[in-house]
């Protein structure tokens, strides 16, 4: 189909005003949170379901694949347009469209924003648990795709374990439900297939969320360490104690520099880490967990506990942890994040090899974690205008991995596979599991011009430099 056909045909269905396709408006959608790039023939803004269907249905009877985005703050790669692709951005769609107090549920569409729907229900004592740090601008569409954590997920869980249901768009158009709105419906657990699909399934259209009560009582800890290797330990100690806090989250001496640097929250400058720890539940319960975490971080080496209770108080805390990604840019033009995975009991360990990798490429790492996880973060901070800097970041980003897969982790905790890690997938998955998973998505995309390119190992990606023991074969002239 012709350039210009195309386009008009896409203005039929979502408006004129509502399909980006000169090449300089093209250029703020060519990436997302990761190095990736890739640049789109149009993106398309639908503002409904039926438009979505619509513009779905014209891609996938001129054999043009698709690309969902939401806010784009994607760390893998998810987000970024395959070689002629339609990238059709849901951000138009972001009404909650019921709350369901009684049943503490909600019926959103895929564009609202994360930190928005917390905010909307407030009122009525709820709120959404899954919180990525990115929160403020990162979509629930997103969040569903990337089965999305956040630093209170330890005790509550991650996307998955609260979404109930789903309308999708799938690749030939076709608008299904999948899920209950009251858990126990009959059937496959399709959502639960679904949730960290990447994309490459179909598009939400509209999700049932859970929502929780607000906690009676919430009590913020910062533990300050002289040492990462004791902040590593009293992580292990607190869980292995029998406490389970909401959120456990550790920053080192370089990402506590950055805040600093960035922000000034008072954060301890001499610091080797800190320990955010945070209890909720009801009152009495709450004092006994906060004084009984005080006691095991002072156990092993906390050199000051700082706390909170009070709402502002709290924030105040947090503050650094939140805007600690971003205040990254105080030390380096551009930082390259790794989500690995490690049990937790193997932090201590795998945090000296990251120190090695940094020792040993050359790129100062830091570390702000969700340490209750074992979920890792380093950040390898460079500057992607130096010659040669990305590849050897993106290599120093494998060594990471496979120190996680290692130690029994795994290759992402939180941000996806994407484009940026599918080369490593084979480091964890045999061809037979990979080909399970590929049979899986074939059964919601049968062409694969659902989110192409992803996930799967084989066809360009970042990660070129690794060459895997074996790939994943496509069909021929399939999309993978
Ligand atoms: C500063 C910062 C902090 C972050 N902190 C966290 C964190 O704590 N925890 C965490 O898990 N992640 C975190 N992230 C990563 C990111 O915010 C999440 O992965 C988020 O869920 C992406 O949402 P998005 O709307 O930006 O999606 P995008 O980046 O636009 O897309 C991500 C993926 O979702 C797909 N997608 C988007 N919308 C839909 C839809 N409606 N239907 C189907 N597929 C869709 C895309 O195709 C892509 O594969 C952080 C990112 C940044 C920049």
């Amino acid at each position: 189909m012709k350039k210009k056909r195309l386009i008009e045909g896409l203005q039929r269905i979502v408006g004129k005003g509502y399909v980006i396709h000169h090449p300089d408006d093209l250029l703020a959608y060519e990436y997302d949170g990761s190095v990736d790039r890739g640049t789109a023939t149009a993106v398309v803004f639908p503002s409904s379901t039926v438009q979505v269907s619509q513009v779905v249905a014209l891609a996938h009877r001129e054999g043009i694949p698709v690309v969902p985005r939401g806010a784009g703050t994607g760390l893998s790669g998810g987000a970024i347009a395959a070689e002629g692709s339609i990238q059709i951005a849901l951000t138009r769609m972001r009404s909650i469209l019921e709350v369901d107090a009684a049943n503490r549920l909600a019926v959103v569409e895929p564009g609202l924003v994360n930190l928005d729907l917390s905010t909307s229900v407030a009122p009525q004592g709820l709120y959404y648990a899954p919180d990525p740090s990115s929160q403020g601008a990162c979509t629930i569409g997103g969040n569903v795709a990337e089965n999305s954590g956040g630093p209170h997920c330890l005790r509550y869980g991650v996307t998955t374990n609260h979404v109930l249901a789903l309308e999708v768009v799938l690749e030939d158009g076709s608008i299904v439900w999948i899920g209950d709105r009251y858990r126990g419906g009959p059937g496959y657990d399709l959502v639960g297939a679904f949730v960290g699909s990447e994309g490459m399934m179909g598009i939400v259209t509209k999700a049932v969320v859970r929502l929780l009560p607000r906690p009676e009582s919430v009590s913020t800890l910062m533990a300050v360490f002289p040492e990462m290797d004791q902040a590593s330990a009293a992580v292990s100690r607190v869980i292995g104690s029998g406490l389970l806090p909401t959120a456990m989250e550790m920053m080192d001496r370089l990402s506590i520099k950055a805040v600093e640097t960035a922000m000034g929250y008072g954060y301890p400058q001499n610091a080797g880490a800190v320990l955010l720890i945070e209890v909720d539940g009801i009152e009495e319960e709450v004092s006994e967990s906060a004084a009984s975490v005080k006691a095991l971080c002072r156990a092993e080496g906390a050199s000051e506990m700082r706390a909170a209770t009070e709402a502002s108080a709290r924030a105040r805390l947090w503050a650094g942890r939140k805007g600690a990604l971003g205040a990254l840019g105080a030390l380096a033009p551009n930082y390259y994040l790794v989500d690995g995975v490690v049990p937790r009991t193997q932090l201590l360990q795998v945090l000296r090899r990251v120190g090695e990798v940094s020792q040993g490429s050359g790129f100062p790492i830091a570390n702000v974690f969700h340490a209750g996880d074992g979920n890792l973060h380093p950040c390898i901070l460079f500057d992607e205008r130096q010659a040669g800097h990305t590849p050897r970041v993106l290599a120093a980003g494998g060594e990471i991995l496979k120190a996680c897969v290692e130690v029994g982790g795994a290759l992402t905790g939180e941000h996806g596979v994407g484009l940026e890690k599918k080369a490593y997938m084979p480091l964890l998955f045999t061809n037979a599991d990979l080909e399970a998973m590929l049979r899986l998505r074939r059964a919601f995309a049968p062409s694969g011009l659902m989110n192409p390119g992803k996930v799967f190992p084989g066809g360009p990606s970042c990660g070129e430099g690794f060459r895997p023991a074996s790939v994943v074969k496509a069909d021929q002239g399939m999309w993978v």
